[in-house]
């Protein structure tokens, strides 16, 4: 309860005191957040002024209110600018809602860290409610801990206590770095960031206004990537929302997994001339034939109006809160990855203000909750649709899955499908919780009048291996249930009217995929030797635990490539030590007696932590990165150093370090390893790589080579930076190829140089899981193949068709060739080739 008494502050750390218009930040000086007093504080534990309860302790940990039993709100905050050391070097004693006694330690900082990193360790305290009281200072000059500091006196006229102040109002801009805008996902972390202060928050762009606790507004906004938006904050904790949200726009979040078909599959489709044949668009490759099976959407009949309201707002809550549960279901099934993310912007729209208020007036209008939600949702869809941005376009397919999930609530259907085997899926446009719903069947394909190849939908069914063609047009919907169709997605084309010799085609393609997959992964147990009895080891690049057990049930011989960043990403603080440790220790387990490599942490270029605030750079690809992170930020390469050091078997497992372009770098690390060492007590050490990703790399190999256990070419970015073409590049996206010429000469002299000092040589970027490629690595002097799980049985399968000096011979011929593209063809005719070829496989080249 609160009251309307006199307290007294006693000084929650002990030091000299200043004024608060002297402190040396704008904000809290031009006394915007409210009255108050400042120290500089000389012991490093802030504890309580007063009794109370905590009502917000910043995320960050370097803030917390406390409001007093009289109801003064006490703002306490450690040092200035140090929001941005993102809670490092904070540890919280208390939790937000807690009750404390007067003298309560609340937060222990590092006085040292703080100093640092910060402008000043002077910590304000001050009233966010002031104008609801007076203050009067007990002293002026120093105070030590817990003396009485100021005196806190309900204003007299006032007969209530007001719950908060409303601050100052600030204001900053800051550009997009989301890929593509800001479509649901961004936009939920956006709300999710501002929802961890007390301050109400805005985005303004083009003249429009969205409140940060709405989803839908933020996606109305149309705000695309690389645009430049203003967040205004207003509130107790402005100036620290502010800061958050700046961050929280102009970070750009780690990419989808599932890749977006190639530039060329994403174009429009080709107008419907061919009879029998619907032309769409590419959003997940196959081939596949069965009878089609319609998934339609609810219609619902007019709407004759003069409902009470009061009965549907009840019908509309219970509706919106049995989704709620529904999805919340489903979300504990899906753990984590793309679906899960789909579903938790999902959750997020449900509780949307401007949703749900949308609805709210249309049923206090008389409307029934079923049109009034169904209204809400098609005027939302219509303004993200005429944004003319695709991305935030298709996140209109989201609203739709909603609007239709909670209209089946309001009318009670339960969805229960009664489908054809091998049915393909025709809709006007399938959504996420459509896809969940077609798990449970043996579905073939998926066809869709409208989509686009990047909504989500496409990335589930990518992540399914379904066939799915998208944008056919409405001639799709004048087709008949039941009838055969064959969905060519490779070729972008529906055959409706297939004869009985192209289904057999067709079945007859499909059995043989089937079969080649079934064999191979009965011999993915195996190992893969050349027919000349080479051993080529097929490993998997995983990020996780749960990934390396599966990669290890696919077969694969080892980890040829952990992404540690795995363990940094989607959260608001680094991971210690011991967490580390544990996490790397599970992935040494899960593999059972193989080895796993372990890259040290490449975060910067398209990778960045929201607590990692790194310096802006013009051109982050070319700025800190990788390895070079550990010369900003040692400490957290230390941390991870030692986490691996830790764990056992150490002969399993093998550091690898990221881009890295110089001598130096390596031998800086292996000497820290060797103190790491010294210091923990440990002698068995793991060995040491180095990732071959730039090309001074590979220039230098044979010196980086003396002093490496081994080599791994990463030739993603060894694609990027020797070709100069962005690797996220859409418009480059075919000519970023790997199979260029001038790379063959890079990974050539990587093996040279790995061989003269009895070095081995792995590739983890993408091209060791082309099979078109296996034949040239082999020949190149590669040992070690690190690819994505699934493909594991087929790049054995392709090593055991391989003679390793037939190979040699080949690739040695590929060094002299002139574009990736010759390159790729003289692969393929390789490929096809008789096993022992007469004529040279280069002889098409021109
Ligand atoms: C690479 O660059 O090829 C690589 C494997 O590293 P990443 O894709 O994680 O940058
Ligand atoms: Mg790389």
């Amino acid at each position: 309860m609160l009251n309307n008494k006199n307290i007294t502050l006693h000084a929650p750390l002990e030091g000299p005191l200043l004024p608060l218009d002297q402190v040396p930040d704008p904000v809290f000086a031009g006394g915007s957040l409210g009255n108050g007093i400042a120290i500089d504080p000389l012991n490093d534990c802030l504890q309580a002024p007063c009794a109370g309860t905590v009502i917000h302790l910043a995320k960050t940990l370097h803030a917390l209110t406390l409001r007093a039993d009289n109801g003064a709100e006490i703002l306490m905050h450690i040092g200035l600018d140090s929001v941005q050391l993102q809670g490092r070097g904070f540890e919280a004693l208390v939790a937000n809602g807690e009750r404390v006694e007067r003298g309560q330690p609340l937060i222990r900082f590092d006085l040292d860290l703080v100093a640092q990193h910060c402008t000043s360790l002077i910590t304000v305290i001050i009233l966010s409610n002031s104008s609801d009281y007076r203050l009067l200072p007990r002293t002026t000059r120093s105070v030590t801990l817990g003396a009485p500091l100021l005196d806190v006196i309900p204003n007299a006229d006032l007969g209530t206590v007001k719950a908060a102040s409303t601050g100052e109002t600030v204001r900053a801009s800051a550009r997009v770095a989301h890929h593509g805008g800001l479509h649901a996902r961004p936009a939920a972390l956006l709300r999710q960031t501002a929802q961890g202060f007390s301050s109400h928050a805005e985005l303004h762009f083009n003249g429009q206004v969205a409140a940060l606790n709405s989803l839908v507004a933020i996606m109305g906004l149309g705000v695309g990537e690389q645009d430049e938006v203003d967040i205004v904050c207003s509130g107790a904790d402005s100036a620290a929302a502010l800061q958050a949200l700046v961050a929280a726009v102009s970070t750009a979040t780690v990419g989808e997994q599932h890749a977006a078909p190639t530039v060329s599959s994403l174009s429009k489709p080709v107008a419907n001339l061919e009879p029998g044949i619907l032309n769409g668009v590419c959003a997940s490759p196959g081939l596949a034939s069965g009878p089609l099976a319609r998934l339609d959407a609810i219609r619902l009949p007019q709407d004759s109006g003069g409902h009470p309201p009061g009965p549907q707002h009840q019908a509309l809550d219970d509706a919106l809160a049995s989704v709620k549960r529904a999805i919340e279901a489903d979300l504990q099934q899906l753990q984590q990855g793309d679906a899960a993310a789909i579903f938790a912007a999902h959750l997020a729209l449900l509780d949307d203000p401007s949703l749900v208020d949308a609805a709210r007036q249309r049923i206090d209008q008389g409307t029934a909750a079923s049109h009034a939600w169904s209204q809400a949702i098609d005027a939302q869809c219509a303004i993200l649709k005429a944004l003319d941005k695709p991305l935030l376009a298709e996140r209109a397919n989201d609203l739709q899955d909603l609007q239709q999930r909670v209209l089946r609530a309001l009318l009670g259907e339960t969805r229960e499908l009664d489908l054809p085997p091998s049915a393909i899926i025709v809709a006007h446009e399938l959504t996420p919780s459509d896809l969940l719903l077609l798990d449970q069947h043996a579905v073939a394909g998926l066809c869709m009048v409208a989509g686009g190849a990047t909504s989500h939908v496409a990335i589930l069914a990518r992540a399914r291996g379904l066939p799915c063609l998208v944008a056919l047009g409405t001639d799709l919907m004048n087709l008949q249930a039941g009838q055969v169709l064959v969905v060519d997605a490779d070729q972008a084309r529906l055959e409706t009217a297939p004869d009985a010799e192209r289904l057999a085609q067709v079945a007859q393609l499909r059995q043989q995929h089937q079969q080649r997959r079934a064999e191979q992964q009965a011999a993915a147990q195996s190992s893969a030797q050349t027919r000349d009895g080479r051993l080529i080891e097929v490993a998997a690049n995983v990020a996780s635990a749960a990934e390396a057990a599966q990669a290890l049930r696919q077969g694969a011989d080892g980890v040829g490539l952990l992404r540690t960043e795995f363990l940094f990403v989607d959260r608001h603080t680094a991971p210690d030590e011991q967490e580390q440790r544990g996490a790397y220790q599970a992935v040494l387990d899960a593999m059972a007696d193989r080895p796993v490599i372990i890259r040290t942490i490449d975060v910067g270029g398209d990778k960045q932590l929201d607590y990692l605030p790194l310096p802006h750079e013009a051109n982050p690809v070319l700025g800190l990165r990788g390895i070079r992170l550990g010369q900003l930020r040692p400490e957290l390469l230390d941390q991870q150093l030692r986490a691996l050091l830790q764990v056992s078997p150490q002969r399993r497992c093998r550091i690898m370090l990221p881009m890295v372009s110089e001598v130096d770098e390596l031998l800086a690390i292996r000497q820290r390893l060797d103190h790491l060492a010294a210091e923990l007590g440990i002698s068995q050490r793991a060995e040491l790589g180095v990732m071959i990703e730039v090309p001074a790399a590979a220039l230098l190999a044979e010196r980086l080579a003396e002093h490496a256990d081994f080599f791994s070419i990463g030739t993603n970015d060894l694609s990027q930076y020797t070709l100069a073409m962005d690797r996220d590049h859409a418009g480059l996206a075919a000519r970023v190829d790997a199979l260029h010429p001038a790379l063959l000469r890079l990974i050539e002299l990587t093996c040279q140089g790995a061989a003269r000092h009895g070095r081995w040589v792995g590739v983890c970027g993408a091209l060791a899981s082309d099979p078109l490629a296996t034949a040239v690595l082999v020949g190149l002097g590669v040992s070690e193949l690190s690819v994505s799980a699934p493909q594991v049985g087929e790049i054995k399968a392709r090593v055991r068709q391989l003679d390793s000096r037939e190979c040699r011979t080949f690739s040695q011929q590929l060094l002299g060739l002139s574009s990736a593209r010759a390159v790729r063809q003289a692969c393929q005719d390789f490929a096809v080739r008789p096993t022992h070829p007469r004529h040279s496989p280069l002889s098409t080249e021109q």
